[in-house]
């Protein structure tokens, strides 16, 4: 009976959870009130949008794989499904459909899991939390804290523009067909209060990559194209420092720092 009925594209990262008690767990971590507008992405078989038909009024499905589609519209008819591939959805649209922020879940694909975090990232005026089951060690990489080695571009972007949490973990065996790897949920709350207030993601992006890109380098060497080749000096003698000694906060003020710094030489330049 919980078999799915048809052959789960690995391609398409199908892997089909079974155990209802996780259902409970993975669709109770969402902090949406029943009025809220929920998305789920990758519906898979159903395993979580029956649950979540019934919990919220205003509810959409999201699924790439017609085969799939087909079992979710026959078995749960009150879900609006769509056939779409997530990339290409248009959150700020959808948002304004429901005039209200959207709550997003999804035991995502693997193979998409960071890029749908980041699509989440970019998109996150229109969208209140994210409740994402993904491989464990990207929660953990997520979740840590400046220091350890988990620690990287995953934790600062996230951490500096979302409030994320590792919720907990979930055993390969409830899925079926079995992933090679344990799982975890990841919940993530955005809002204004969880990020700088003037700074967007790619004012800080290129230095948090060239930063880890290197991260055994020390900051005045992996930043060289800014410090060196642009004459910018580092804040609080932080050019001897490597990536994980700085805190989101940290690549925040440097970012602003080396931007203001940047637009200087810029309008020299143009003088
Ligand atoms: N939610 C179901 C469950 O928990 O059993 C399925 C989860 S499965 C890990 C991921 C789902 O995402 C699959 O149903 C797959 O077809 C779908 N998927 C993969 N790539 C997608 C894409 N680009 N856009 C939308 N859905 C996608």
């Amino acid at each position: 009976p919980n078999r799915a009925p048809f052959r789960p594209r690995q391609s398409l990262g199908q892997n089909f959870l079974h155990d209802p008690n996780m259902v409970e767990k993975i669709v109770g971590t969402l902090e949406a009130e029943p009025g809220d507008p929920v998305v789920e992405i990758g519906a898979g078989t159903g395993a979580l949008t029956g649950a979540l038909a019934d919990r919220f009024e205003r509810f959409v499905a999201v699924e790439i794989d017609e085969r799939a589609v087909a079992v979710l519209r026959e078995d749960i008819p009150e879900a609006d499904v769509r056939q779409q591939d997530v990339r290409d959805a248009d959150w700020e649209e959808l948002a304004a459909s429901f005039g209200a922020k959207l709550h997003v879940i999804s035991n995502t694909p693997y193979h998409l899991s960071t890029e749908i975090l980041f699509a989440l990232l970019e998109n996150r005026r229109h969208i209140a939390e994210g409740v994402l089951t993904m491989q464990k060690e990207v929660v953990q990489r997520i979740a840590a804290d400046p220091g350890t080695k988990e620690y990287g571009v995953l934790s600062v972007l996230t951490q500096l523009f979302a409030a994320p949490r590792y919720a907990f973990s979930v055993s390969r065996h409830v899925f079926r067909p079995q992933p090679d790897v344990t799982s975890a949920v990841l919940h993530v709350r955005f809002g204004p209060e969880h990020e700088p207030d003037d700074l967007d993601l790619d004012d800080v992006r290129p230095y948090v990559r060239a930063a880890f890109n290197q991260r055994r380098k020390m900051l005045r060497n992996s930043l060289r194209a800014w410090s060196k080749d642009q004459g910018i000096a580092f804040p609080n003698g932080w050019g001897r420092k490597r990536p994980e000694a700085l805190s989101p906060a940290d690549f925040a003020d440097l970012a602003g720092h080396f931007n203001e710094r940047a637009d200087a030489v810029e309008d020299r330049l143009h003088e």
